[in-house]
């Protein structure tokens, strides 16, 4: 684990270094939680934001998409509940003055009798060999199931305590398995209490007249809020999905691990309307239809699992995440809800609209019910560039760091490079970048030696560098050197851009969703 905290700092550097992402407002130290994209951070999120939104409105004929404003009538929030239960329970350890949600440590003791158990059970294959059973030895190990019935007995506890909103139980799981706090390591708690996430402002010139308004603190009201609109103009037949990309807010109460939680972040969501009934059927084909999408990029299909969640919110009648496995850890990326009818018929209510579907299959009206996928940009940023940061020895012990970034979501695809800063090289370079400009995103660089150059490449996942050399200027040719294989061919500038084309398309990822 150590190791594991020792990369991620590195990488939280080498972020900041290579302009992908800086703490906001730097020169005044920072704010809690909030971050900037950089040059190279921005390209990288506006390709994932891409391969999302074509993945879900090119792909399939029945989703289409919409920008909705942040700020929404404030009954909005009330209609979705949010004003009343868009709630962390947090809990203070009056020692360190350090806030935490009472949930997540909780959640991080049941993980530790988790990497307990896989402990004893990696232990025992090593000891046995090729005749171990790993299920037997979890169903009789005397140790191993000494732990189990500990980890069953804290999570029986913490579902009820969720499922019955008890704090002053979440306080008692803390106190009974004594858990500590990091920074203090004392279990001086202060009690669990509610806190919401909303941030409020005000909307109007003069403080009687102002309106409190929220800032969303997720995209999916806005989609529910323009079903009927969507619905009735782009005459679209249930089922159907309206898609949506945008900032979403939310007051965290512990704001750590860099871009993974933030008080500002993004949301790509997409609601699907289908007939009440046939949800979880939906539900299923979503799960499997969004699994895909993360596994396309092939940053390691070890690297992610469901978890199904112990407590659905108030508006789900079944719920998962899709988590991947980051440098702290399995963490969700993505959750995927049935929301059944709850929001429209909700907004319904509180409107005084109808909001329903005539289907002239069934001849019949109705609220369509709703499977949600929402996944955070930031979080599925981080989750690549961690699959990404690579440190490598080389041939003669120099080491080299180089993002593996899937070429088509590669801030940068191609780097183009004078051997030498003269004989005409600087020109032919500008010359072939001239060329393929429109269709790629290229970096010209002459500074320093080639070698320096390809490390800096490396450093920011360029997956492919052009070198222009004096052989060039005879024939026409030049060297497209790999990324991750750093293996060099020489082929013809005519050629290029067919060769980069067929790389750096997202297009056989989209036939991965599909198959
Ligand atoms: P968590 O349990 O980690 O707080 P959540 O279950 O509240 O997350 P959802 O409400 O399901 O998250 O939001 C959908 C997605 O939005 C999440 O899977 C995540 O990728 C992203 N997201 C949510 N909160 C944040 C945040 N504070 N910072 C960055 N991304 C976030």
């Amino acid at each position: 684990m150590a190791q594991q905290e020792e990369v991620f700092k590195k990488l939280i550097a080498h972020c900041k270094e290579y302009g992908f992402v800086f703490p906001s407002s730097e020169i005044y130290d920072g704010l809690g939680a909030v971050y900037d994209y950089g040059q190279n951070g921005v390209e990288l999120k506006n390709n994932i934001k891409r391969y999302w939104w074509d993945s879900m409105v090119l792909l399939n004929e029945n989703v289409v998409g919409i920008d909705a404003a942040i700020f929404m009538h404030p009954t909005t929030w009330k209609a979705s509940g949010h004003v009343d239960a868009f709630n962390d329970p947090l809990i203070d350890n009056k020692d360190s003055k350090k806030r935490y949600r009472a949930d997540v440590l909780i959640e991080e003791l049941l993980a530790k009798y988790d990497d307990k158990i896989e402990k004893e059970v990696e232990k025992a294959a090593k000891r046995f060999g090729e005749s171990f059973d790993a299920t037997l030895f979890r169903q009789t190990n005397p140790r191993v199931q000494e732990h189990q019935a500990k980890r069953d007995e804290i999570h029986t506890r913490f579902v009820k305590a969720l499922n019955d909103n008890d704090l002053a139980e979440l306080k008692q799981i803390i106190v009974d398995y004594e858990i500590v706090c990091p920074v203090s390591g004392t279990k001086n708690w202060t009690d669990v209490r509610q806190f919401n996430l909303m941030f409020s402002t005000e909307m109007g010139s003069t403080a009687d007249g102002a309106l409190k308004i929220y800032l969303r603190p997720e995209t999916a009201q806005g989609i529910f809020v323009n079903y009927l609109n969507v619905q009735k103009t782009g005459r679209m037949k249930i089922p159907f999905g309206i898609a949506q990309i945008g900032k979403a807010f939310r007051n965290e109460i512990v704001a750590r691990q860099f871009i993974f939680r933030m008080r500002e972040f993004e949301q790509m969501e997409m609601q699907f309307f289908v007939r009440p009934g046939s949800e979880l059927e939906w539900f299923k084909q979503w799960k499997v239809t969004r699994l895909k999408w993360h596994k396309a990029l092939g940053l390691g299909d070890h690297k992610y699992r469901f978890h199904d969640h112990d407590k659905l919110a108030h508006y789900a009648n079944a719920a998962t995440d899709i988590e991947f496995e980051m440098p702290f850890g399995f963490k969700e990326v993505e959750g995927i809800h049935s929301r059944t009818d709850f929001d429209l018929s909700s907004h319904e209510k509180f409107s005084g609209k109808s909001i329903k579907y005539f289907d002239p299959e069934l001849n019949e009206s109705y609220t369509p019910f709703v499977i949600e996928t929402s996944i955070g940009v930031d979080r599925m940023f981080l989750s690549i560039m961690a699959a990404a940061y690579t440190e490598e020895i080389l041939e003669g012990g120099e080491t080299r760091v180089v993002l593996k970034i899937p070429a088509s979501l590669a801030p940068i695809k191609l780097a183009i490079l004078p051997l030498v800063k003269k004989d005409g090289l600087p020109e032919k370079a500008r010359e072939i970048m001239e060329n393929l400009k429109f269709d790629f995103k290229c970096q010209y660089d002459e500074k320093d030696s080639i070698g320096k150059r390809y490390r800096r490449q490396d450093a920011i996942g360029t997956p492919y560098c052009v070198t222009v050399d004096h052989e060039t200027l005879e024939n026409n040719t030049v060297t497209l050197r790999d990324r991750d294989t750093m293996l060099q061919e020489r082929v013809s500038i005519e050629q290029l851009s067919a060769i980069l084309s067929e790389k750096v398309s997202m297009k056989p990822l989209f036939k991965k969703i599909t198959e």
